[in-house]
């Protein structure tokens, strides 16, 4: 099973096990804000660490750790253009299958600017982003989100996430991929499975969005477990905890 959006930076190095034991064997771990993101270097010493030591203690347990790096809405740096700039080579790591997690978090004239700049940065190399939604204003939010996103890159290239029922109307015609991020406080494992009852299994991937909130290591093995129980096909199971990432990230 692939976990598609996780923070490594923030767990246990048991987590790994336990995902491990459950069937996990990969995941990728993407940039946010775990501190107070004052300078650039704050902020690209967090991606060093998702690169480099979360690859290696995700490793130990056997869970192959992919990495998304960026600038997160709320972890953006009044010199942000430092890591902008540095981002076409850190993209050139084999580990790095994506730009994020990137987008807006409450819509403000510096979260658009820099969340369109990633975009056409991403559009420029066909590089693939994971773009957040927010918890709070989701609805307002994500229509903002989903109109810049269609001004500026190939939605092909995007991973939406956090998609739930009051958004999914608007960016079900996405030709890209969307996340089902099963996550305590944001949706459990039985309103993924409507989810992928009503919506097919062809446009989804599952993650915990595993984090310093809340959060289950094993939100995707739980909810291939309720599938399996709710008699759902294999192949569509497989699709959506495997496939379906795999084909996306290229990995
Ligand atoms: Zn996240």
């Amino acid at each position: 099973m692939i976990d598609a959006h996780i923070h490594a930076d923030t767990r246990p190095y048991e987590d790994f096990e336990m995902m491990a034991v459950a069937g996990v064997d990969t995941a990728v771990s993407c940039a946010h804000d775990p501190m107070r993101m004052s300078t650039s270097e704050v902020v690209l010493d967090h991606i060093h660490r998702i690169m480099e030591n979360d690859t290696k203690r995700a490793a130990k347990n056997g869970v192959k750790l992919y990495s998304a790096v960026g600038v997160h809405p709320r972890s953006i740096s009044s010199d942000y253009e430092i890591v902008l700039d540095k981002l076409p080579e850190l993209l050139e790591n084999k580990n790095v299958v994506a730009i994020g997690e990137i987008g807006l978090e409450n819509g403000t004239k510096q979260e658009k600017e820099v969340f369109i700049k990633q975009l056409k940065i991403a559009q420029d190399l066909n590089i693939k982003v994971i773009v957040h939604t927010p918890r709070t204003n989701k609805k307002e939010i994500t229509e903002l989100t989903a109109t810049i996103i269609e001004d500026n890159i190939d939605t092909s290239l995007v991973l939406l996430d956090h998609v739930d029922k009051f958004i999914i109307k608007r960016v079900l015609d996405f030709n890209g991929i969307l996340g089902l991020t099963v996550q305590p406080q944001k949706m459990t494992v039985d309103e993924a499975v409507q989810m992928m009852e009503e919506y097919g299994y062809d446009k989804f991937v599952l993650d915990s969005d595993m984090s310093s909130s809340p959060s289950d290591p094993l939100s995707v093995p739980k909810t291939v477990h309720k599938l399996r129980l709710s008699g759902v096909d294999p192949k569509n199971i497989k699709k959506v905890s495997y496939s379906n990432a795999a084909d996306f990230y290229k990995i």
